[in-house]
């Protein structure tokens, strides 16, 4: 089969949930029977969002080889089986860089280098490529940001030329917003209007239009959308806001027959599609036997996307076991008294960089481990669990991270050189999947079934090995190690219901369709907590 592209654009205002909803039409296409890829192609100068700030950006999404990515590729993780790695992001700054480098190689041949076509070239290149890897019979690509935006018109352009190299393989969705005015009692379409001229005034026609609304659109609606677009009116769809939960937009989009009219236009077979997971699926999260409330304890908490994939992989916990999920904040900036910390069925304490909000994290590591309340640390809340444990358990008052206290007396979380002296090593991010090597009869051996899991990393301070053996005699179970690293990759409090820490992010391998292991251990915890 002849690939295809589907192009996805934004207009009128950002967060449509551009992302999310090629996912859930990737998701589509897969259950169609289709061998999908996706890519997200961001305009920002930034080379990944790896430095930029959770409180700007929300959560930097770790890919198995270790690339700091968008957000959006966790929703491409839980709706799809798409590969993830390299080939599926490319921001501006990482295009502008390889073309720089190869100017400076003098691979231009002394030729002048310009946004068309060396930038564009390339952008067209990181397409195919991303097929080619994902040896994929259907590429989606997210192009980031808002039509109008100066920094997406490289893009825009990049797309404009590919579907006029291939006009037969391409479609353009352009997903806009339509606003209900209250005062006028109706919906209104200009917006769109305007940001379909945009598209048009560069030279791309958009194929299919959706359209996200806080109410149904009228016939009347679509067809002047339709009119004023220049789009078939059976090409117009609503996406109106979800009631409950977001795994509802896959059965959304498939009522409405937009994965039929994609195949339609791309000349593909509409094959029927068995939703019938996702449907088990929905009736468990609109019917739940009760909620559970989980104390999410950080510093990132303003921003509702910061943490994103933790919040994600609690909820298909929550699902799992049959419950609904209440996230609690807690901000850690501050040290939360008792009175304040109380009250909730367990506390997780995701994964955070610098020194503000420790002592408060290390405060309900240690309300949980007194009280026996499920505690789930990742990655920084596993440096957590293991200092308070050595400050009360171990007799090491002065335990510390060297992150947080370089000149600490025990520095139980350290850099590896630090550790080992070893000069190169000191300071460089663990990013990406390694392979861990469970203990058997530990907690963590018991959720995933099995004993070698691989999970992905983002951090740079490591367990301190000479602490070792004293932790393990005082009762903390090290329970996963990377074994050709000899680093410590899990810690289990043994005499406790349930209070684990993962060095790694168990959050970015989650699906609402396949909870994490360790995600759907820590509710049923927390459930058998509130239950008895
Ligand atoms: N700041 C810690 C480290 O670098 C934890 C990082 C994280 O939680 N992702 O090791």
């Amino acid at each position: 089969m002849q690939r295809k592209y589907i192009f996805i654009t934004g207009g009128v205002v950002s967060s449509l949930g551009k992302g999310l909803t090629l996912a859930s039409i990737a998701m589509l296409l897969e259950k169609k029977g289709f061998s999908i890829a996706m890519l997200k192609l961001d305009p920002y100068l930034n080379v990944d969002p790896g430095t930029m700030n959770p409180f700007e950006h929300g959560e930097v999404y770790v890919t198995d080889d270790g690339v700091e990515t968008d957000l959006d590729l966790g929703h491409y993780y839980r709706y799809t089986t798409s590969p993830l790695s390299r080939a599926s992001t490319a921001t501006s700054g990482q295009i502008y860089d390889t073309v720089i480098k190869r100017e400076r190689r003098g691979d231009y041949l002394g030729k002048t280098v310009q946004v068309i076509p060396h930038i564009t070239d390339e952008i067209k290149n990181r397409i195919v490529h991303c097929g080619d890897v994902g040896v994929a019979e259907i590429v989606l690509v997210e192009i980031g940001g808002t039509i109008g935006d100066i920094e997406s018109l490289p893009f825009l352009e990049a797309i404009r030329q590919f579907r006029y190299e291939r006009p037969q393989d391409c479609l353009n969705i352009h997903m806009t917003y339509v606003p209900y005015l209250k005062a006028a009692g109706e919906v209104k379409t200009k917006p769109t209007q305007h940001s379909v001229q945009t598209l048009r005034s560069i030279g791309i026609l958009p194929d299919l239009i959706l359209c996200r609304s806080e109410v149904n659109l009228s016939s009347e609606i679509k067809e002047k959308i339709s009119l004023f677009c220049n789009v078939p009116r059976e090409s117009v769809f609503d996406e109106v806001d979800v009631n409950t939960s977001i795994y509802e937009v896959p059965l959304m989009l498939r009522k409405q027959g937009v994965d039929d009219a994609i195949c339609k236009r791309l000349s593909l077979p509409t094959h029927p599609v068995d939703l019938s997971v996702w449907e088990d699926l929905l009736d468990k999260i609109l019917h739940p036997k009760g909620t559970i409330t989980v104390g999410i304890v950080g510093k990132y908490l303003d921003h509702k996307d910061a943490y994103k994939s933790v919040f994600e992989a609690l909820h298909h916990g929550a699902i799992a076991a049959g419950y609904k999920l209440q996230i609690r904040a807690i901000e850690s900036d501050k040290i939360p008294s008792q009175d304040e910390l109380a009250g909730c069925d367990g506390y997780l304490v995701p994964g955070g960089f610098g020194e503000r909000g420790w002592e408060g994290k290390l405060e309900a590591a240690h309300y949980c481990r007194e009280k026996k309340i499920p505690y789930f640390g990742i990655c920084l809340g596993m440096q957590v669990m293991v200092v308070e444990f050595a400050r009360n358990v171990l007799g090491l008052p002065s335990a510390n991270s060297t992150e947080m206290e370089l000149a600490t007396r025990d520095p139980i979380i350290s850099l590896l050189n630090e550790q080992e002296e070893i000069e190169e090593k000191g300071g460089t991010m663990r990013l990406g999947a390694y392979p861990c090597l469970l203990r058997e009869g530990s907690r963590a051996h018991a959720a995933y079934g099995t004993k070698s899991i691989s999970e992905r990393h983002r951090h740079r301070y490591e367990f301190n090995n000479k602490y070792k053996a004293l932790a393990e005699e005082k009762g903390l179970l090290l329970s996963g190690i990377y074994e050709e690293g000899n680093l410590c990759e899990i810690a289990e409090v043994k005499d406790h219901p349930w209070m684990v820490g993962v060095q790694f992010h168990p959050e970015f391998k989650s699906r609402p369709t396949d909870p994490h292991p360790l995600f759907r251990e820590f509710v049923q915890a927390m459930v058998e907590k509130k239950h008895g």
